[in-house]
């Protein structure tokens, strides 16, 4: 075992869980054994709720100004530390090392807009009535919780973090028991970047914790973000308990091409979205609508997609089930009729033979009734549908239940337009393949991409981790008393 058994982080302490049942914590990268991971209890969590409880009145008295001068430091610490942090995120995630590079970047980028939050929370002040003023505060919520996936097991953490804490409140995050190590160290860089004992704890395990998090009197609010069952489940649960929550779920893409679209520029976008973290991304690109006479485009994505070479510039999926559901429903769709014109299934990868690799795949006549059009796939494969008009490419994308992001390749801004007017999506590019609003932006999806009202990053995150306090005043007894005064 490479590392030491991880523990949790309550209070400021590594602690042991308290219970012994572990699970192992693999690399995909070459099957290493790295370490194992506690699956902590209902009573594990409610130690961390006591932590965090205690620690928020103080650092909730604490004014903003200074409350973000801790994320000032951390995102000095993410950049200081950038390598060691990556090379922990390829090794537990299975990531290429420059991805995991720019997963800790986004993570410095969100702590940046963490520090601006003082700009964004001043509240807002009227006189509203002659001597009487109507004023608002952003007032933190209390203990909150965060649930995160595997696939991004450092920056995921950082879309709630810096936010959910800059405004007040005390955390406990249930990291992906697939992904663990990741949060650990940021638990230490927290802690040298000054946030005082039990603002931030880390309680590891799997659904029971979940669970346990959804039900506690204690947690006031859950984030998640996950696959799209399990945030129904989380949902659900939560918000049966009186919890505000914003769950997020998974994702099924559709990159609509048109014919009058630069070919290299897009076949290179294309392949950049689908096999980019091995297609393990909830913005990754699953589906291609092709409209009309676009063979010159599926052409050159063919040969982009084999300059993709697992091991080097394409990394693992998370772990052997992964590999084994993906290349199944490659295996279903040709037996269905579709076509395979890059096949990633069983890669050989050349002293990473325990390592779980799929390579890039391009099925075409792919038909809108299958599996491999309707669902997430997760792996480095794109689905090619063809269509005659921008309207049936639409209405395979508005069909689909998800609605995380959209793009359309073309130089026609009308048409551009028309897409982004019409796709049924929360996040849509134009020859972009992958559509993420970077900060100050906010990020999320609609439909059964994201349960709850909002999004998590950005301005948005602000109503989220805050409630509004309103303050009437009146200091000038001559003021007339009226019904408004
Ligand atoms: P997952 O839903 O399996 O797990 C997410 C979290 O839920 C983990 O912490 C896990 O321990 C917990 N969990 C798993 N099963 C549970 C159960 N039965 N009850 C309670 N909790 C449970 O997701 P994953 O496989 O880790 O991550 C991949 C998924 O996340 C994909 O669907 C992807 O699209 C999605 N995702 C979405 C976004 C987004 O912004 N919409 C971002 C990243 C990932």
């Amino acid at each position: 075992m490479k590392y030491t058994p991880i523990q949790n982080y309550i209070n400021g302490q590594f602690v042991d869980a308290a219970t012994d049942q572990t699970l192992d914590v693999i690399s995909p990268v070459d099957g290493t054994h790295l370490s194992t991971v506690p699956l902590s209890t209902a009573t594990d969590l409610d130690t961390a709720v006591k932590a965090a409880k205690a620690a928020f009145p103080a650092w909730s008295r604490t004014t903003i100004k200074e409350r973000v001068q801790v994320f000032f430091r951390y995102k000095a610490l993410l950049e200081k530390n950038l390598k060691e942090l990556a090379l922990l995120v390829q090794e537990e995630n299975g990531k290429t090392y420059d991805e995991a590079v720019a997963e800790i970047e986004k993570g410095a980028e969100l702590s940046e807009f963490a520090c601006s939050l003082p700009q964004l929370v001043t509240g807002e002040i009227l006189e509203v009535s002659k001597g009487v003023e109507c004023r608002t505060e952003h007032v933190p919520l209390g203990v909150v919780a965060s649930i995160v996936p595997f696939n991004f097991p450092s920056m995921v953490p950082n879309w709630t973090i810096p936010n959910a804490i800059a405004l007040g409140n005390c955390m406990i995050i249930k990291p992906s028991e697939k992904v663990p190590l990741s949060v650990g160290r940021l638990a230490e860089l927290l802690q040298d970047a000054g946030l005082p004992a039990g603002v931030f704890n880390v309680v590891h395990g799997d659904s029971e914790v979940v669970n346990a998090i959804c039900d506690h009197p204690g947690i006031e609010a859950v984030s998640f973000v996950g696959s799209t069952k399990i945030a129904k489940h989380v949902y659900q649960r939560a918000t049966s308990n009186f919890k505000r929550c914003l769950a997020l779920g998974g994702a099924k893409n559709h990159l609509i091409v048109l014919p009058d679209a630069i070919p290299g520029m897009t076949a290179q976008n294309i392949t950049a979205s689908m096999a980019g973290c091995a297609g393990q991304r909830c913005m990754a690109a699953s589906a291609m609508v092709a409209v009309g006479p676009v063979d010159h485009i599926i052409e050159k994505l063919c040969e982009e997609a084999q300059k993709v070479v697992p091991g080097k510039n394409l990394g693992a999926v998370i772990n052997r089930a992964s590999k084994e559901r993906i290349e199944r429903y490659i295996t279903e769709a040709e037996s269905q009729g579709a076509k395979v014109l890059v096949d990633g299934r069983s890669p050989n990868v050349e002293g990473k033979e325990n390592g779980t690799y799929v390579g890039p795949t391009v099925i075409d006549y792919v038909t809108p009734d299958m599996a491999i059009a309707q669902e997430e796939i997760f792996g480095p494969v794109i689905s090619i549908m063809r269509t005659n008009t921008v309207d049936e490419a639409l209405a395979i994308e508005n069909a689909n239940p998800y609605g995380n992001a959209a793009s359309v390749f073309t130089q026609n801004g009308g048409m551009a337009r028309y897409v982004i007017d019409k796709a049924s999506a929360g996040m849509v590019g134009v020859n972009v393949g992958v559509p993420v609003p970077r900060e100050p932006f906010s990020f999320g999806g609609w439909n059964e991409s994201r349960f709850g009202v909002g999004d998590i990053t950005g301005k948005s995150s602000i109503e989220f981790w805050t409630k509004l306090k309103k303050s009437t005043t009146k200091w000038n007894p001559e003021a007339g008393i009226n019904w408004m005064s």
